[in-house]
């Protein structure tokens, strides 16, 4: 595949725009510069048409082939994290507290470089949709580009997106089909006792205790209620006393709490049995549970055939591709996944720290994989006929 040579060539441009999204992070929805740079540089590239606010401030670019066919997205994300910045690099943030720490400023820089590549060559047959969302990290930014229509009013039929990820040799690849990321939801169960004297228990009913039964038979969930072969993470993370003293037995404790899993009916048979552990754990002792159930993300999952597509692809470019371990972290390409079959690949960021650790730093180098990549999929899934 000729592609790397030509990102080889960009390389410094595409370094350059990535270098300026990370001096200049911005949080969830309010990534207004960002977005303006994106959508300006998809004009001057000869986009067919450029779309912005939709999903608040996402951006999306329209790119015909020289032939008629069919669609895909490809997508990005633009959002950074609320981090103080430790790497001492000459382009660390210029926003103190602000950190592109997830290296979504890599993957707009990416996609951008595609977007580029495909509007200069257009050797394909069909449209590509580049797609930039924000508030990947807790906004649910893809959920509302998906609420404004994304996949309807641009006719995208396949859609597939790219995370960079520490740990994994730089510009190697790795995917999965089927549930890839899981499920982010959290809980919080409060336990409404009778308070009273620390040295007359018998007149109260204890929260505390009860809390503590409610813990542990949490613990069975994944333990004795969910089949072993599929994942699932119950963590109580908090847990308050209404009282402070050491002699008051409280009327109320309040519990926090995760739950992760990669599988929509283990997320439903979690929810379930979290709500029935919790209640009727507290009925035993004489107390009344009241549960909360906060959703997050739903699982992102890989459609089988898709996952095909992109693997032979990546393979195409660096003759491997390995199979990517679970991750139990959420990513709101769910929602996108949700609505069309795609797929999300791994590309590795080499021996870097972790994503969301203040001494992270995108990989310059991998931009060439990622651009290839990004690109390849549409070629590949929109062959010319002539
Ligand atoms: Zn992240
Ligand atoms: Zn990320």
């Amino acid at each position: 595949m000729p592609l790397k040579n030509r990102f080889a060539e960009m390389l410094p441009e595409i370094t350059a725009w990535r270098r300026d999204f990370h001096a200049n992070p911005e949080l969830l929805f309010d990534v207004h510069r960002t977005a303006d740079t994106v959508a300006d540089k998809l004009r001057e590239f000869g986009c067919d048409e450029v779309v912005t606010g939709i999903g608040r401030t996402g951006v999306v670019g329209i790119i015909k082939g020289r032939e008629d066919g069919r669609t895909i997205g490809l997508r990005a994300d633009m959002d950074a994290l609320p981090i103080l910045e430790a790497t001492g690099k000459p382009y660390a943030s210029q926003n103190a507290g602000k950190m592109h720490a997830c290296g979504h400023d890599g993957h707009t820089s990416m996609l951008l470089g595609a977007a580029k590549y495909l509007a200069e060559t257009r050797n394909f047959a069909g449209t590509a949709v580049v797609i930039f969302q924000p508030a990947e990290e807790g906004g649910g930014g893809g959920r509302e580009m998906c609420e404004d229509g994304l996949m309807f009013r641009f006719g995208i039929e396949e859609v597939y997106g790219m995370h960079n990820w520490p740990g994994i040799p730089a510009g190697k690849f790795a995917i999965r089909p089927g549930g890839f990321f899981a499920a982010t939801d959290q809980f919080e169960i409060i336990i409404h006792g009778r308070g009273g004297h620390a040295a007359k228990p018998h007149e109260t009913t204890d929260p505390i205790v009860t809390a503590s039964h409610v813990v542990t038979a949490l613990q069975t969930i994944a333990s004795r209620s969910v089949d072993p072969v599929h994942q699932v993470v119950v963590s109580v993370t908090s847990i308050e006393s209404s009282s402070k003293a050491f002699n008051v037995i409280p009327e109320k404790v309040t519990m926090k709490g995760t739950f992760r899993t990669l599988d929509k009916d283990v997320r439903h048979q979690t929810e379930e049995r979290i709500k029935a552990v919790a209640t009727q754990s507290a009925a035993a002792l004489g107390a009344v549970a009241e549960v909360k159930i906060h959703h997050g993300y739903p699982v992102m999952v890989n459609a089988d055939e898709n996952t095909v597509y992109a693997a032979d692809v990546a393979r195409s470019l660096t003759g491997q591709c390995d199979e990517a371990p679970l991750i139990m972290g959420g990513e709101d390409f769910a929602y996108m996944l949700e609505e069309r079959p795609g797929a999300y690949i791994l590309v590795g960021n080499g021996d870097s720290a972790p994503v969301h650790h203040p001494e992270y730093d995108f990989n310059d180098e991998i931009i060439p994989a990622g651009c290839s990549w990004f690109v390849g999929m549409v070629e590949a899934r929109l062959p010319l006929r002539a």
